[in-house]
């Protein structure tokens, strides 16, 4: 697929979902929120829903949360635009409450295409119902910063998955922020595992932190010569 067919597909995908009536959610939109960035990138972020700012733009990780997310983003050198970010449901769910099971059901086709059309080679999930989708059967506090490879049923076959905490959470409790920066920091060395496993190399598990150990302290402000060899990042983009 050329990056003009990637752009087009997505947005017959947004279409799709400004017009949508699959679930309750769409009863309380101002705008839904299908999701937005670059077409060929090779890193997709997924969040848990609309708040009340992104409903109000129709863009996602809009407000205080996407602020960071941008400050991470930009600790690894990466801007909010080299990547694709969407959320599992794409309208607002009244009251910021989670969503319910058959609304992200009912939603999950369309992450599910916007997957297959970008074909990512990592996806970076944001906060606990996002992780559920990719990771089931785990908690975040136990498996963020740790990376598996995505089932084929999500749409993302031939990508690993790397588990952060949701923004949102960071801005509540230091102790989360400062996780986050320590898990963003291992994603440059998890694509780069990505592209190798996508070429039939590298272990799908091998950079994440392990599940239950201590998360890895934020990056050093300076270069440590003697760390092994992470990917020089202003060499590592993230377009095919
Ligand atoms: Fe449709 Fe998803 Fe919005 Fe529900 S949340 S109305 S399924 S676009």
């Amino acid at each position: 697929m050329t990056e003009a067919e990637r752009r087009a597909a997505l947005e017959a995908i947004a279409a799709e979902v400004r017009a949508c009536t699959g679930c309750r959610l769409h009863e309380g939109r101002t705008r839904a929120v299908p999701g937005e960035g670059h077409p060929s990138t090779e890193v997709v972020f997924v969040g848990e829903g609309p708040g009340m700012n992104e409903d109000r733009e129709g863009r996602p990780f809009v407000g205080r949360a996407g602020d960071l997310l941008v400050r991470l983003l930009g600790s690894i050198g990466w801007r909010r635009d080299d990547v694709f970010i969407t959320n599992i449901v794409k309208c607002r769910p009244p009251d910021n409450r989670d969503p319910e099971p058959d609304e992200v059901a009912a939603c999950a086709p369309f992450l599910r295409r916007q997957l297959e059309v970008l074909d990512p080679s990592l996806v970076v999930t944001l906060g606990r119902h996002s992780m559920a989708r990719f990771m089931p059967g785990t908690t975040i506090s136990r498996s963020h910063g740790t990376v598996r490879p995505a089932d084929p049923a999500t749409g993302a076959g031939g990508a690993l998955v790397l588990a952060m905490y949701h923004p949102a959470a960071a801005l509540r409790t230091p102790a989360v922020e400062q996780a986050s920066y320590a898990d963003i920091s291992l994603v440059p060395a998890v694509l780069d595992d990505a592209r190798s496993r996508r070429a039939g190399g590298a272990p799908a598990e091998g950079r994440g932190r392990a599940a239950d150990a201590p998360p890895a302290p934020p990056p050093p402000a300076t270069t440590d010569h003697s760390a092994p060899d992470p990917p020089a990042l202003d060499q590592l983009t993230l377009f095919r």
